[in-house]
């Protein structure tokens, strides 16, 4: 069985002084044997802070962004060993605002997943196409180009630390989510995608869904049989918010 996954993206929001005081918060709300894993990605300013407050808990945090090099000239990137002296579990690669605004390519992309599976961490890999290529048709296509890059050269064994999130770009932080349908859709066919090239692998594999994901629609996501968990922007930025989409997730 598969473990489900709810993680929270609070993008560039937050000081320390607010990190912190969520934290505390949102530990009060989750019990101690919460069967769901609940992973905060803070801005790299406010990890320090989210580590201490939610050491000693069952709650991990991660980093929305990391350089594939260890070390050098790369003026504003943070590298994967300063990363790793923060405690961290996760590292989001691939989202669409790092593809779109930033321009990250598909190889960028590969880099990065690789790197961060060889510090020994787990990246939560996010794909899924624009509106106009689903419009098109070719959302499919788009997903397969993203996953392939990204994942064709991983062994098993590093492919079964990697975690999916399918987002929709037109569903991000829009307020219009992806109809649970056309999300069930595309988690079996990634899911498909992965067992061709990993076996058995891939039905261990989670695979999270992303965009516009609140209180009132979460359940609708986290039911389906190939989704297991949500990546949550906009609303994790609010921790009862947040624990109230993470309760969905309760097997
Ligand atoms: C995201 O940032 O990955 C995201 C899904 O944002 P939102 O929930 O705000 O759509």
């Amino acid at each position: 069985m598969r473990t489900p996954i709810v993680a929270a993206n609070w993008k560039m929001n937050k000081t320390q002084a607010e990190a912190r005081e969520y934290c505390r918060r949102f530990r009060e709300l989750v019990p101690r044997d919460f069967p769901v894993e609940l992973v905060i990605f803070p801005p790299f300013t406010a990890l320090a802070a989210v580590r201490e407050e939610l050491s000693g808990t069952a709650i991990r945090w991660g980093a929305q962004n990391a350089h594939p090099e260890p070390k050098g000239a790369f003026t504003g990137e943070v590298s994967l060993p300063m990363l790793l002296e923060h405690g961290i579990s996760y590292v989001i690669v691939g989202h669409s605002e790092r593809r779109h605004i930033f321009g990250e390519s598909d190889e960028f992309i590969a880099r990065k997943t690789k790197a961060v599976l060889g510090a020994g961490l787990s990246p939560i890999l996010c794909v899924g196409e624009r509106l106009e290529e689903r419009e098109a048709g070719e959302a499919r296509k788009v997903v397969e180009e993203q996953l392939s890059a990204a994942l064709a050269r991983l062994t098993p064994e590093e492919a079964s630390r990697v975690v999916i999130a399918y987002e929709p770009v037109w569903a991000i932080g829009t307020g219009v989510p992806a109809r649970p349908e056309d999300a069930q859709e595309m988690a079996a066919f990634i899911r498909g995608w992965l067992r061709e090239r990993f076996g058995d692998v891939a039905e261990g594999i989670r695979i999270q869904y992303g965009g516009s994901v609140k209180p009132a629609n979460a359940g609708d996501f986290l039911r389906l049989p190939d989704i297991d968990g949500a990546l949550v922007g906009g609303a994790s930025l609010d921790p009862d918010s947040f624990f109230a989409i993470a309760k969905e997730a309760v097997p």
